[in-house]
Formats: structure tokens, sequence, C-alpha cells
């Protein structure tokens, strides 16, 4: 029986932000939802309610995108300069660092993610906010070669409103990857962000109230995908939809915003490979694989959820990776908890979700070779579960599970490893383990992914380095010069000299 890191309930934190109805933040004011509805959200450790949100209906999308255009036309934003902007954005920054501890505290009540985990993501909103303040002031257009007579050039420009929709397994950090560029290229947005985790986004826009944004240029409202996504995806106003959440919504995203040709950027799921060669450290690849799949418990995009072990090493790595989760699965539990390294899933109906995946590996003759032990009290937890005895071909290596679930396979050589990494309708990321330079470098050109880390698990980027999904991992790229692309139109401008 696994004892779960339990706290106090006196000694769980409970922010002053959580008392009374939170509203929507729609040009600088926090107001009430026209719809009159709100909803509950739930703390996943101990599933009782958490704080009451207000449920955005159809005429709060409208009048959330009305203010992110008067916003955009706005002279105070739009006539600012760029270097004004990269001030704008650092003190965007600066609100976040000096209430990051609130934040993340938010983060992990109402996901349930360790306090230290939600911690860092914080930060790194922080650091996504500092970096994207460089921009403004060089966003440069092209002089085109032409005839003596003509002047031709380019200007970048903003696209008007962004809608910006994310998951909810790293509210604030996936809301930061869009509003931060949006606002360094001089676009105004509108977020919703998930109805499982909405506070940190809530929060978020009271602090902005204590910097100089204008009002409007930030909109957030909260409520139901199908009913506020929906509208804000539908809706002739916006100009572009960044969103990050499942592939079977981004389908459905990018067929809605067809009807005005809605610029698109998607941040879809994954079922990233980890591939460990005979020749690589083997001890570093255990620890790494383990927390590639038992890290948020598993709930990340880019969770290690297939591990390919060569063939004459494979029987020595099970035994290590099963060493490897043995610290997850000593450190389950609350998110308060000094030791805990895996918290609660994020709500019953996901934890339901992912226990049916469990059930299903063993019905098609999988072996749980970690997992199977039952956890004290239940609730939402999941213990680290590695599956052997399954191909490539099952449901539960071709389907993203989103938990601590990871299904160990092995390969005879790097041919047949690509073949069967790139075998998924999935390509956000794959991670390769060897000591061989060319072995290494052969993989990274020919594994069909966005990104590809080399003796190391997942590296998210704060700025510099793109992050995107290969085929239904996504479209477009957050991040990188390719960020601007995402956010800007570009115009031909054609000057007939005198
Ligand atoms: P989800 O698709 O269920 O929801 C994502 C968002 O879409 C939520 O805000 C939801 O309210 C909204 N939504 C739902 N229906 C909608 C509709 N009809 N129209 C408009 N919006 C709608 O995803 P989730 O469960 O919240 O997040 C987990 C998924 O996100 C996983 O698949 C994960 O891999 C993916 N993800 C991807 C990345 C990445 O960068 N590639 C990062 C994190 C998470």
């Amino acid at each position: 029986m696994i004892e779960p890191l339990l706290v106090r309930a006196d000694a769980r934190p409970r922010p002053d932000f959580l008392i009374g109805t939170k509203g929507l933040h729609i040009g600088g004011s926090e107001v009430t939802a026209r719809s009159g509805d709100a909803f509950v959200t739930i703390d996943p450790v101990t599933e009782q309610a958490l704080a009451t949100v207000s449920s955005a209906g159809p005429e709060d999308v409208d009048a959330a995108v009305d203010a992110a255009r008067r916003a955009f036309e706005n002279p105070a934003w739009a006539a600012i300069t760029p270097y004004r902007r990269t001030q704008l954005l650092l003190q965007v920054a600066d609100v976040i660092e000096n209430n990051a501890d609130e934040l993340a505290i938010l983060e992990s009540l109402e996901m349930g993610s360790p306090h230290t985990q939600t911690r860092w993501m914080i930060d790194h909103c922080v650091e996504v906010f500092r970096n994207h303040a460089g921009w403004p002031t060089k966003i440069y257009g092209q002089t085109a070669p032409s005839a003596s007579t003509q002047l031709q050039y380019t200007l970048r420009q903003p696209l008007g409103v962004v809608a910006a929709i994310a998951g909810w397994n790293g509210p604030l950090l996936q809301m930061a990857y869009k509003v931060a560029p949006a606002l360094a290229t001089g676009n105004t947005i509108v977020c919703k962000p998930s109805e499982h985790s909405s506070l940190s986004t809530l929060r978020f826009a009271d602090l902005l109230r204590g910097t100089d944004l204008p009002a409007g240029v930030v909109n957030v409202i909260t409520g139901d995908g199908k009913i506020a996504g929906e509208r804000l995806m539908s809706h002739h106003g916006v100009n572009k939809v960044a969103f990050t959440g499942s592939t079977a919504t981004g389908k459905h995203v990018l067929a809605r915003s067809a009807s005005n040709l809605k610029r698109v950027t998607l941040e879809l799921g994954g079922k990233t490979p980890y591939i460990v060669f005979a020749d690589a450290d083997l001890e570093k690849a255990a620890a790494t694989c383990a927390l590639a799949f038992c890290a948020g418990s598993g709930q990340a995009c880019v969770a290690g959820s297939r591990i390919f072990v060569h063939e004459s090493i494979r029987d020595q790595f099970l035994e290590m990776l099963i060493q490897a989760t043995e610290p997850f699965k000593a450190g389950i539990g609350d998110p308060f908890h000094p030791g805990t390294r895996m918290g609660p899933l994020a709500f019953r109906a996901h934890f339901e979700r992912v226990s049916a995946y469990i059930d299903l590996a063993s019905e098609a003759g999988g072996k749980l070779v970690t997992g199977a032990e039952p956890i004290d009290g239940g609730g939402l937890f999941v213990a680290p579960t590695l599956i052997e005895g399954l191909d490539n071909t099952s449901r539960i290596a071709q389907e993203e599970i989103f938990g601590p679930v990871s299904v160990v396979m092995s390969f005879r050589d790097l041919d047949e490893v690509v073949r069967l990494g790139n075998d998924t309708v999935f390509g956000l990321a794959a991670s390769v383990w060897t000591r061989d330079i060319s072995t290494a470098h052969r993989a990274a050109a020919r594994l069909d992914a966005g990104s590809v880390w080399i003796n190391r698990g997942s590296q998210m980027s704060a700025g510099p380095l793109p992050f995107g999904g290969h085929k239904q991992s996504g479209i477009g790229r957050e991040h990188g010069t390719e960020v601007l692309d995402a956010y800007t139109e570009s115009k031909s401008v054609v000057v007939e000299l005198s």
C-alpha cells in the first residue's frame, strides 16, 4: 500500500483571492458575467470546492472582443513607440515576479501539481515576458530590389485581436507563451483559460492593473470551452487564434476559425518517444525517463509516454527504470508537502480516463511492471505506471493518456527505432540517448518531431528556440524568430517616385 504524503487542512495555504465570485476582466475592469452564470473550481486533493468563477456566455465574449478591438485602435496602445512596448512587457514580468508565490499556490491548489513545480512554471513566465520584451525594437520589414523610379518595402504589422485558449496543465505559462508575443508585436488579446485552472490567469489579470498597460489590451474571460471557447473561435472580430489543448479540440478550433480565415497556431498533444541506445549513460537515461513520465503526474504534452530500449540492455535498463520511479512513488502526495514529487491528477473525470487506460493495458496483455500497488485513501492519485509486453500498435502506445503511464518497448537498430518512433499521429518531441555522435545526429534528422533532445529530457524554451509540433501535434511555433510571423502580417508597399 502506498501512503501519500498529506498535509493538515489548516496548514494548507488559502489565499484571500479565493473569496467571492471571480469576475471577468474586460476593458480593464473586473465585471460580473452578463450571462449570470458561474462554476465552481475544485481542489483535486480534497475534491472540495475551491472558488467560484464566472462563466462567460456569448454576450460576454462579444464584450471582451469589442474591448480588445477598441484597445487595438486606441492611440494609447497603437501609437506608442516600440521601446515603450518593451517597457510595458518588463512591467508585466515584474508584477508576475513580485507575486510569484501566490500565483504558484493558486495553480497547485487548482491543478494539484507540487508547489515547487508550479513555482518553477511561474518563474518561467517571468523569463518569457523578459525575453519577449526584447522584440518590439527588433521587428524589421525589408527593402525590396526595384527600379530606380520606385521604392518597394515591406512592413510587419500586428494582426489585431488575438484569442488565446489554454489547456489546464500549465495555465499561466501557456497564456504567457501567447500574451507575451501578442503584446510584443502590438496586438491586443482575449484570454480564455481552461475551466479546470482559471485562477492564476484571473489573478494575473488583476495584477496587470498595477502596470501601465492601457485598459482592454489584455482581457480575460473564463468559462466552458463549448460555450465561451466556441464563441471566441467563431467570432469575426478575432484575427488570430493561439490555442493549446488536445488534438481533438485543436481540429475543431481550426475548422471554426475558417469562418473568417483567422490566423491559427495550435499547440497540441504528443506521444513522445524516449530512445535509449546501449552505449548511453544508462543511470542518467533511466532517471530522466522516469522524470519524463512522472513529472506533473504525466500531465504534460511532452511526457515520455513511450520508452524504446535497445534489445541488448532491455532487462538491465528496465530494472534501472523501476528503481528510478521509486522516489516518485515515495513522493506521491499533497502539492504542499515538501517531500511531494507527484500530486493527484487534476480532476476526477481525467482520473477516470487515465485509470481506464491502465485497465485497458492489462486487458490487452500488458504487464504493469510498476503501478499495480494500491494507494491508501485513493483520491485522484495515480502511481508511476510502467507497462511492458505491448507493442507500438497498441492503443496504450498510440493514444495520449496524459497520466503517469509509459510503455516500455525494445528495438534492434536505428532504422527500426526511427520507424517505431515516427509511427504515431503525433510529432511533438523525441529524446535520444547515445554517446555516438553520428547516431545522435542521424536520429535527430530522421525523427518526425518539432523538438529533439539529445542526452537530456524536455527543455521548454523561454524565448530563443522555437517550440511546436509536427503532424497532429500542432501548427506553427511559439518562441524563436518564428513567433513574429505568427503574430504579424507582412504588407508590401510600392512608392512611385516622381
Ligand atoms: P482540451 O482540448 O480539453 O481543452 C483546451 C482548451 O480548449 C480549454 O480551455 C477548453 O475550455 C477549450 N475548449 C474546449 N472545447 C472547445 C471548443 N469547442 N471551442 C473552443 N475551445 C474549446 O485540452 P486540455 O485537456 O485542457 O489540455 C490537455 C491537452 O493539451 C493535451 O492533449 C496536451 O498534450 C495538450 N497540451 C499541448 C501543449 C503543447 O505545447 N503542444 C502544452 C500543454 C498541453
